[in-house]
């Protein structure tokens, strides 16, 4: 496991070692973040409900 903190509340939030970019996780808080893989450093991004576009 990974251990980042929360962004969001400050709290440990554990990620697997295989997760992937772009995979959602979904903290204790009930915030949902993104996951992004950014030269092997991974990185939380808060994640909001899409609308209608998935683009990029
Ligand atoms: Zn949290």
């Amino acid at each position: 496991m990974v251990k980042l903190v929360c962004p969001k509340c400050g709290l440990p939030l554990e990620v697997e070692d295989d997760v992937l970019d772009g995979e959602l996780i979904e903290h204790d808080c009930g915030t949902i973040f993104e996951v992004k893989k950014i030269n092997g450093v991974l990185k939380l991004e808060e994640f909001n409900e899409p609308m209608e576009d998935w683009g990029e």
